[in-house]
Formats: C-alpha cells, sequence, structure tokens
C-alpha cells in the first residue's frame, strides 16, 4: 500500500466549504505537517450553507454570522488559501490539479466540491426573478427579491424547496409550492409521511400542487408566471428551482476518475487512485454499515467523511468510514428530522401524534430498523443512533420509540443549523 510517507508533497483540497475546511482541519490532526493548500471557487470563506433556506432568507442572521472559521483559524493551520479560484482540471499523471493560469502539484488530493443546484429540464435563457440556491450569494439575491415579491412559486418540494417556501410565506408573499411526484419528500420518507409533512404548506397558507409538471416559465426579462403542463397559468415574480442537486465533477471530467455518480469511491473513501480522496456531497462511496454505495448530501455526513478521508490521506493504513445518515430541515417552525435509510416498500409504524404533525416513524428495513423520521421530536432522533447503526431488530425500536413518546419532552439536542 502507497503511504503518505512515500508520497511526499503537498497536501491540496479542492472545494472550500464544509468538508474542505474539516478536511484541512483533520489533515492537521493527524500530524501532517508539511504544505496544505486549500482551494475554493467561491470568494467566501467556509460558511455553513443550511441557513440559507431559513435564517437567512427571514433576515434573522445576516450573512456575516455564517461563516465556519475564521481567516486565523486557517493560518493557524497553516493553511495556504487560494480562494476565488475555481479548479479546471485534474492532471493524474503529472499529480497536479489545473488552475486558471497555473497548475498546483500535489502528493494528495482531497476532492470536496460539493454539489450544485440541477436547472429545470428545459433551461432556456435566465430570467429576472428565477433563482437557484446553493451560495451566500444566491441567497442573498433571492432574500432581496423576495421583500419585494407578491407571488412565488417553488419548484420541487423537496427539503430545500419547502423551507424555502415556509421563509417565502414568513415573509408575506402568496406561495405556491409544484411538485411533479404525487406527495412531497416521497423518495426520502416514503409516500405516507411524505403526504403528512406536506401538510405543513397548506396549514401555514401555502398551496401545494403535487403531480404537477412545469411547462415553461413564462415572462421577459422579468419572470411574470409558471405555466404548468396541465395548462395552469401561476402568477409569479419570484420562481425558486429546488429540484436537486448534482454532484459538482465538471472539473473532473475527462480526468480518469470514476465519475458515475459524484466521484466513486471505495470504503475509505479513496477515489480509485493513490492519493486521491473525496468527501462530502461530491462523494459516493461505499458505507461499510450498509454494503453499498451511496452518496449522502447532508451536513454531517460532509463533516465525518471528511475527518476520516483527510486521516487517511496523510495515515500509513487507511480506514473505512462508516457514517449513519442523518438530515434535518427545519419547516414553518418544525424540525423535521431523519436517521438511516429506509427500506424497499415497507410502511412505517408510527408512534405519536400523527394527525397533530408530531411523531416518531420507524422505517423497517426487512425485519430490521432501518430509518427512524422524527417530526417536532427534535428530542429524540438521536436516541435512535445506536439501533439504527447496528441495524438492531425492528420491535426494539418500536418498543424504544413507544418508551421516548410516553415521556415527557425533554430538552432539545439535535443538531441545529
Ligand atoms: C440551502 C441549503 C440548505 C441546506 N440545509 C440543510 C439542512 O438543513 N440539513 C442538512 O443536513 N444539510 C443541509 N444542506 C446540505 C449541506 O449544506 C451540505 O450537505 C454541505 O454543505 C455539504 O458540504 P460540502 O463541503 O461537501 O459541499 P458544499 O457545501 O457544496 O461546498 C462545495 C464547495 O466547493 C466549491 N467548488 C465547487 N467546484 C469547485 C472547483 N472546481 N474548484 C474549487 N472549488 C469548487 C463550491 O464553490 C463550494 O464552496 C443544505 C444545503 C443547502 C444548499
Amino acid at each position: 500500500m502507497t503511504t503518505m510517507s512515500e508520497r511526499p508533497g503537498p497536501v491540496v483540497v479542492v472545494g472550500a466549504s464544509l468538508a474542505g475546511l474539516r478536511a484541512v482541519e483533520g489533515v492537521r490532526r493527524a500530524g501532517f505537517k508539511g504544505e496544505l493548500v486549500l482551494v475554493g471557487a467561491e470568494e467566501h470563506l467556509p460558511y455553513n450553507r443550511p441557513p440559507l433556506s431559513k435564517d437567512l432568507l427571514t433576515g434573522m442572521v445576516e450573512h456575516n454570522a455564517l461563516g465556519l472559521c475564521t481567516e486565523e483559524h486557517l493560518a493557524d493551520l497553516g493553511v495556504t488559501l487560494r480562494l476565488g479560484t475555481p479548479a479546471m482540471g485534474l492532471d493524474l499523471d503529472a499529480r497536479e490539479v489545473v488552475l486558471n493560469g497555473a497548475r498546483l502539484p500535489f502528493g494528495s488530493l482531497l476532492v470536496t466540491t460539493g454539489s450544485r443546484p440541477a436547472a429545470l429540464p428545459h433551461g432556456g435563457a435566465p430570467q429576472q426573478g428565477v433563482h437557484l440556491l446553493r451560495t451566500v450569494d444566491d441567497a442573498l439575491a433571492l432574500r432581496d427579491d423576495l421583500l419585494r415579491a407578491r407571488d412565488v412559486v417553488v419548484v420541487g418540494a423537496g427539503f430545500v424547496g419547502a423551507e424555502v417556501a415556509s421563509s417565502a410565506a414568513e415573509l408575506g408573499a402568496r406561495v405556491t409550492v409544484v411538485e411533479a411526484a404525487p406527495a412531497p419528500l416521497a423518495r426520502a420518507l416514503g409516500p405516507t409521511i411524505g403526504e403528512v409533512c406536506g401538510r405543513l404548506h397548506g396549514l401555514h397558507g401555502v398551496t401545494l400542487r403535487c403531480g404537477a409538471g412545469v411547462a415553461a416559465l413564462e415572462g421577459t426579462p422579468a419572470v411574470t408566471s409558471v405555466r404548468l403542463t396541465d395548462g395552469t397559468r401561476l402568477p409569479a415574480d419570484v420562481v425558486v428551482v429546488g429540484v436537486g442537486v448534482r454532484p459538482d465533477t465538471d472539473w473532473l471530467e475527462g480526468s480518469g476518475l470514476d465519475l458515475s455518480d459524484g466521484v466513486v469511491c471505495d470504503e475509505t473513501l479513496n477515489a480509485g487512485h493513490p492519493g486521491i480522496w473525496a468527501a462530502g456531497d461530491v462523494a459516493t462511496w461505499t458505507n461499510p454499515l450498509y454494503g453499498r454505495r451511496m452518496r449522502l448530501q447532508a451536513w454531517t455526513a460532509a463533516s465525518e467523511q471528511a475527518l476520516a478521508a483527510a486521516r487517511n490521506a496523510v495515515a500509513d493504513t487507511p480506514k473505512p468510514c462508516s457514517v449513519v445518515p442523518y438530515f434535518w430541515s427545519d419547516q414553518y417552525g418544525k424540525r423535521l428530522a431523519a436517521l438511516g435509510v429506509p427500506g424497499e416498500a415497507d410502511e412505517p409504524h408510527v408512534v405519536g401524534d400523527l394527525e397533530g404533525l408530531r411523531f416518531v416513524s420507524l422505517h423497517p428495513d426487512g425485519d430490521r430498523i432501518g430509518m427512524v423520521f422524527a417530526l417536532d421530536r427534535p428530542d429524540l432522533i438521536m436516541k435512535f443512533r445506536r439501533l439504527v447503526m447496528t441495524r438492531a431488530p425492528f420491535g426494539e425500536a418500536v418498543e424504544l420509540a413507544e418508551r421516548l413518546v410516553a415521556e415527557p419532552a425533554h430538552e432539545e439536542q439535535g443538531v441545529r443549523s
């Protein structure tokens, strides 16, 4: 096995966000003393994305409160920062990252370039008032428009779309959410729980239209309406497209890395070539906990993977990286949180008040617990961590849920944005 000591040279991390920051921290924590470079396309120091669809839009926090670290912190770690510098390519033979007009040699490379939002399939010219949301600059531009908006259409009722709808409603806009699937969040939570979560929209005056496709965004230069495939025309002065994300791997095209769904990695987050690692939203890896490939697009996974990949990049013996998938979302004042991965088509078992939108649902994977979802019970979700991690018998999870739900509510212990 090739080790760090046989492969001297700088450690280069490409992608200066959550995973990139944790990667440089992890490399130093693992004892690497050599040159460490962090390359980022954005001009900003690493910052936290979850508030972009929540508190930043509603004005509860300002953009300068989102920073994940200071410049001094990175200087203390001895990190050479190259912000505003998108990597353009990777030369695996020369072991260099290609920048605009320069090349950056590396001994080890950590790819942490995350994901970017997908556009609507019919594309077309960008129109004023039409927004994608990934960066703080996107969020600030959207906030400006939302403050003036009367009619907002959110395309896609996934977690980010639902959060934007919630924030826009809080700002006083008339909001419609258009979702192609018969129920929102069905892929993540199953149709039953997805439908129940979708009721949050209606309860807060937001119209949810499921099973609806977008035919066109109309108006020029500024959007004025969204035409649906059934001919309905929804007035809109702001449209937010939240139809999913794709891994940000354009810069790696033709490099020789397997990019079939993000950067494809083994259990140790190695990308199939000595000294090349990936972590965060951009990485598909074999999660040893499940023995199969997955790409998680969530905050805690990005941190955990980055620390593991960083350690492996500089250690003599790489270790497998197991992650218990965890995701949270804040909508209409309620916390939604999910831990684990559901089985194929099994109906969940609900403990608590389904109609009152305050419950825990247990999603089986065969006779084991696959995923636990909690709506408005952020104090409970992490109590299932051991059971989900050990894929305990389903009955054990049901027993725990019944016991916990019967107890008086605890202080919140979930991860907050
Ligand atoms: C609006 C929003 C709300 C969210 N809310 C939640 C939530 O409530 N809960 C949750 O668990 N997760 C949430 N997430 C997801 C979470 O923020 C991500 O999982 C996390 O940011 C992933 O971190 P990352 O470092 O892998 O990727 P990213 O944060 O996407 O960062 C990748 C970085 O790489 C840079 N980059 C890309 N290409 C290049 C290149 N060629 N050269 C140099 N740099 C490059 C990008 O500019 C970016 O700064 C949310 C995400 C968004 C966008």
